[in-house]
């Protein structure tokens, strides 16, 4: 619960500025200005590629002028501005990223490709508007009041700096509740909405908010008896959550005695005390990729010594699993491609970065084996799609143990290595896999994304996002088939209605954010491990996805009702 903080798309979205109505006037004749200087450069851009390329080239800065102009634009920025209050910059950029958006879903293939265009023009008109040295985001300051953060998107850097600027929750107008953002907000224990159509539009800065993220909900303007209502559920909700973290040294095991291994995942520093204190057994998935590219250039192999080091001895006796780095898809990227890929999920991700980064992979996989020495360690590999790249890795990670022996430096010499089974290939591969690994992580969210080609981070796709879709089912259990030992790392083990579907499917470990791993323990303590299986094995005979979860649920719902209440 809080006041609204309102931030647009891009790195260029403007600072909000409350203004008083004497103020609009002003506002106005700075945009006049900013438009005239805009004006002129684009004019300049056109002369010069005229004469590199000839008119046909330059045409396109004829559009760009038009579009500077826009009746359309400028009448609903009129309407906006009294009503608003705000700084011009920020009218202005709500009005075109919604222009912006009602064009990207268009059916004309040329209107939509013109989107890019009206971007530019956008960051043009923004950046002579902000020539008096006002602030853009990238210098953001950081709010004194917590708020509740409004945005267009967040990239999951944003997401990870969120923290350290007195953010309660965030909404977003686009993503999914699977993408590295949604994630990220779990791992933060920050409440989140996602993919609110109209939000920036309709939302405003200073507007008391309530953001509910168990019914995915963001209520603006609460009355008294909705902030009451919601006060008193907070307390319960809070009480209610103490008490499972009470019970983290009661082991994660079915009434009738079947163990499960429940450990979590964790992708921040500020973490490592929660896995203690959650009771868990060790970290299941470290997404290495935050440490190593959230700051400036890359850790030398000592750093990130240092740093997983850290993690083992905070963790120890219990096994930390380090994923090597996951660069790619929607998270941060490796290396500024000259071209941006089409397919960024199906591109240049995982562990087709390391191994075409050779002397980087080795500078992390000596890192993490000289971490081993201090504590019990475990590797795994994301995004494989099969057994060459298992070879190849084994390789490498030989000639690291190799270079390690040579310096006489120390390291387990039985550290497990395991692949993550993201990729419906490496599922259907499992038997063969499992001849050269110790562990499988079954990464669901991305398996699923690949499983039935739905991107993992498009709203416009996000409700047909079904971990419980029979073909992804039937790949989860042909891999814990392959009888490894196998977790379940991806969104799904987190699912309190999902978890007698993956004991039951004999998955030996679940692999949680922190925050949730209370109610897993709780959730598993009260399941019976045999009516599990009866009931996963009906599960693989369903023909639709809503078929399993229901199956799934109903278990749930009986084994501990007051999870869902
Ligand atoms: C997954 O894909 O399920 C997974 C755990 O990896 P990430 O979410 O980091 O892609
Ligand atoms: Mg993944």
């Amino acid at each position: 619960m809080g006041k609204l903080r309102v931030e647009a798309r891009g790195c260029t979205a403007p600072l909000i500025r409350s203004i008083l109505p004497t103020e609009i006037e002003a506002e106005w004749q700075r945009f006049e200005n900013a438009l005239s200087r805009t004006e002129t450069e684009i004019t300049v851009l056109k002369q010069r590629v005229e004469e590199l390329s000839g008119a046909s080239e330059a045409a396109i800065f004829d559009a760009h002028l038009l579009f500077l102009r826009d009746r359309m634009i400028i009448s609903r920025m009129r309407k906006e501005m009294p009503v608003r209050l705000q700084n011009i910059d920020s009218v202005y950029y709500a009005v075109v990223q919604n222009f912006m958006e009602a064009m990207r879903l268009v059916d004309d293939a040329y209107l939509r490709s013109r989107v890019a265009d009206i971007g530019d023009v956008l960051q043009r008109v923004l950046k002579n508007l902000d020539t008096g040295g006002a602030k853009t985001r990238k210098n953001k300051p950081v709010s004194k009041d917590p708020c509740v953060l409004a945005a267009y998107d967040l990239a999951p850097s944003d997401t990870a700096d969120l923290d350290s600027q007195n953010v309660l929750g965030f909404v977003t107008e686009a993503g999914s509740a699977i993408s590295h953002t949604a994630i990220l907000a779990r791992s933060l224990g920050l409440p989140a909405v996602v993919a609110v159509p109209n939000l920036v539009m309709e939302s405003r800065v200073g507007q008391p908010a309530i953001l509910d993220g168990y019914n995915g909900v963001l209520i603006l303007n609460p009355t008294q008896e909705t902030c009451e209502h919601y006060k008193l559920l907070q307390a319960e909700k809070e009480k209610a959550y103490q008490a499972l973290v009470d019970m983290k040294d009661l082991p994660a095991e079915t009434r009738d005695g079947h163990r499960i291994h429940l450990a979590c995942n964790v992708d921040f520093v500020h973490e490592y005390s929660a896995v203690k204190r959650s009771g868990a057994d060790g970290v299941g998935l470290y997404r290495t990729e935050f440490f190593l590219l959230g700051g400036d250039g890359l850790p030398d192999e000592e750093a990130q010594y240092q740093h997983y080091r850290r993690l083992v001895e905070e963790c120890a006796p219990q096994e930390v699993i380090f994923r090597t780095l996951d660069s790619g898809g929607d998270k941060l990227p490796f290396e500024v491609l000259e071209e941006k890929e089409d397919n960024p999920f199906l591109g240049w991700r995982g562990i087709r970065v390391s191994l075409s980064r050779p002397a980087i992979f080795k500078e992390q996989l000596r890192a993490i084996l000289r971490a081993s020495a201090h504590g019990k360690v475990g590797v795994m590999f994301p995004m494989v799609s099969g057994l060459t790249e298992v070879k190849d890795v084994q390789d490498i990670l030989e000639e690291c143990r190799r270079e390690l022996r040579a310096r006489g430096q120390a390291f387990d010499e039985n550290m497990r290595v395991g692949i993550m089974i993201e990729v419906p290939s490496a599922a259907m591969m499992a038997d063969v896999l499992a001849r050269y690994v110790d562990f499988f992580s079954i990464g669901t969210n991305d398996l699923t994304q690949y499983t039935i080609a739905v991107d993992r981070v498009n709203y416009r796709v996000a409700s047909m996002f079904r971990s419980t879709h029979p073909g992804v089912i039937r790949l989860i259990h042909k891999t814990i088939e392959a009888g490894i030992p196998t977790a379940i790392c991806g969104e799904m083990g987190g699912d309190i209605t999902l978890v007698p579907l993956l004991v039951g499917l004999g998955a030996t470990e679940l692999s949680v954010g922190t925050h949730l791993l209370p109610l897993i323990r709780f959730a598993i303590r009260h399941l019976n491990y045999e009516e599990c299986r009866e009931m996963a094995q009906l599960a693989l005979q369903a023909e639709d996805s809503r078929t399993i979860r229901s199956l799934s649920k109903a278990v749930a719902l009986r084994s501990y009702p007051n999870l869902f209440e």
